[in-house]
C-alpha cells in the first residue's frame, strides 16, 4: 500500500509523531555555537554598568559648552586623562574637561563627550571647544545596551556567534542547551562501496551516508555512520535491530517498491506502529518512507543523492530541530526564474538552481540534470519550489527559494 501525502501533510505527520525533545545539558559557552538554548537569558545587571564614551575626546558638562562656535570657542581646564579600564577618581568640576578614549568611563558630573576633532589645545592645560555638545552626546548610558532583568535570548533559539557574544558579556561561562539527538545513518545497496575503495565496474562509492551525516551535524545533532547494508532483508533486519540507542534512524536507498527494496518491510517488522507513510508527492524524493518504532523515528530516503538531500531538508531537518526544542526558521526568499519550467500538477517540484542578484532583483538559473547527479546540488546554491497545484512557471515569474 503506497499512501502518498503532500509535503505539508508529511511534515505535519512527522512532527506530530515524535514529541519535542526536553533533555538538556550544561556545556561550555565556547562549545555552544549552533546548539539550541534551553533556558531564558536575561541581563543580571545593567549593560554597560557605567556610562561610556563612544568617541575619543574630552568628557565635559554639556552646559559648559553652550554657545560655543569657531568664532567663540568655550574654554576648559583639562583636569587629566581617564585611563581605559579605570574608574575616574574625581568628579568633573564646572568648566573642567578630562581626556577620554572610546569606551572610557565618564567621570561623575560629566554628561557628554566633545570629539577631539572639535577641540584645540591652547598650551598648558587650556582647551578650546569650537562646537556645543548636547547632554548625552557621544556617550552610551549605563544600561543602554541591556537593562538589569531585560530578556535577550529565549529557549529554543539556535545560538549564533552574536548570541555567544552577548552571553560572554553577561558572564555566562556555561549555558543550558538541548541535548544533541543521536542519529544513525545507513546506506543500502549492493552496488555501494566505501569511499576509500576503488569501485569495480558496476560499483559506486557511498555518497549518502557522508552527505547526510554532514547535514545532520549542521543541524546540531550527532551523526553516527553505520556503514553500508547490502540489499538483503536479513542484513537490513539485523542492522535495524541495533538502533535502539539512537534518537533517529536514517536509511537511504531501497525505499522504492522494487523487489529488492526491503526498507518499509523491515521497519514494519521491527515493531509498532511501523511505517506511517510511504511516498510523498514531491520530486525529487517521492519514495520516502517514514515510520515510528518504540517512539523512534525511522526514515527511508530515496537513494539518489539529490533526492535523499531534498527529503532530508524538507522532512528530516525540521524534526531534528524539533527534537532539540527549536523551531526551524528558514529565511524566506523569492527569486525570478531565468527560463520556463514545467511541472506536473499534483506534486511539489524542487528544482536545483543557482541564485544570483542582478540589480535589486534575485534571479535563479535552473541547473538541469537528474536527481542521481550529485553535481547538480553541488553546482547549485538553492532549490526552487514549484507548488503542488502549479503546472510550471514562466520565465520571469517569481518562485519560493530554499537555500542549500
Ligand atoms: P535506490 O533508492 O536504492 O533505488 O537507489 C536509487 C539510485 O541511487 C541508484 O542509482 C543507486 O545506485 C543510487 N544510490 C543509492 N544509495 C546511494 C548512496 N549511498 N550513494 C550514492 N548513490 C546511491
Ligand atoms: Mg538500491
Amino acid at each position: 500500500m503506497l499512501t502518498v501525502l503532500s509535503v505539508a501533510e508529511a511534515k505535519a505527520k512527522i512532527l506530530a509523531a515524535v514529541p519535542a525533545g526536553t533533555e538538556q545539558e550544561r556545556i561550555l559557552l565556547t562549545a555552544a555555537t549552533g546548539r539550541t538554548l534551553a533556558e531564558p537569558v536575561a541581563a543580571k545587571e545593567d549593560l554597560p554598568s557605567f556610562a561610556r564614551s563612544t568617541m575619543d575626546g574630552f568628557a565635559v558638562r554639556a552646559q559648559d559648552s553652550y554657545g560655543a562656535s569657531e568664532a567663540m570657542p568655550a574654554l576648559f581646564d583639562v583636569g587629566g586623562e581617564i585611563l581605559m579600564g579605570w574608574a575616574p577618581e574625581v568628579a568633573l568640576a564646572p568648566g573642567q574637561a578630562m581626556r577620554i578614549a572610546t569606551g572610557g568611563m565618564l567621570p561623575a558630573g560629566s554628561d557628554a563627550v566633545a570629539m577631539v576633532e572639535h577641540t584645540e589645545m591652547l598650551g598648558g592645560k587650556s582647551m578650546a571647544l569650537n562646537r556645543a555638545v548636547a547632554p548625552g552626546e557621544n556617550i552610551i548610558l549605563r544600561g543602554e545596551d541591556l537593562r538589569a532583568g531585560e530578556s535577550i535570548l529565549l529557549p529554543g533559539q539556535v545560538l549564533r556567534p552574536q548570541d555567544i557574544g552577548v552571553l560572554a558579556a553577561l558572564g555566562a561561562q556555561l549555558v543550558t542547551v538541548a541535548k544533541k539527538p543521536r542519529v544513525a545513518i545507513f546506506s543500502t545497496g549492493d552496488e555501494l562501496v566505501m569511499p576509500d575503495v576503488e569501485p569495480k565496474a558496476g560499483q559506486i562509492r557511498d555518497i549518502n551516508s557522508y552527505m547526510l551525516a554532514s547535514w545532520v551535524e549542521s543541524c546540531g545533532a550527532v551523526a553516527d555512520r553505520r556503514g553500508i547494508i547490502p540489499d538483503s532483508r536479513d542484513a537490513l533486519r539485523a542492522a535495524l535491530q541495533e538502533t535502539g540507542t539512537y534518537d533517529c534512524i536514517l536509511l537511504s536507498g531501497g525505499s522504492s517498491a522494487g523487489t529488492r527494496d526491503y526498507t518499509a518491510a523491515c521497519i514494519d517488522e521491527l515493531g509498532k506502529p511501523g511505517v506511517l507513510f510511504h511516498g510523498v508527492s514531491m520530486r525529487p524524493g517521492k519514495p520516502l518512507i517514514f515510520g515510528v518504532v518504540n517512539g523512534k523515528p525511522y526514515f527511508g530516503l530515496s537513494g539518489n543523492p539529490a533526492s535523499a538531500m531534498v527529503g532530508f531538508l524538507l522532512l528530516v531537518r525540521p524534526l531534528l530541530w524539533q527534537m532539540q526544542g527549536a523551531t526551524e526558521t528558514l529565511p524566506l526568499f523569492r527569486a525570478k526564474v531565468e527560463r520556463n519550467l514545467s511541472s506536473a500538477s499534483g506534486r511539489e517540484d524542487y528544482i536545483r538552481a543557482w541564485l544570483y542578484a542582478e540589480g535589486d532583483e534575485l534571479w535563479a538559473r535552473p541547473i538541469l540534470g537528474q536527481a542521481n547527479l550529485i553535481s547538480t546540488v553541488v553546482r547549485g546554491n538553492a532549490l526552487l519550489r514549484i507548488p503542488q497545484n502549479s503546472e510550471g512557471v514562466e520565465a520571469g515569474e517569481s518562485v519560493e527559494v530554499l537555500l542549500i
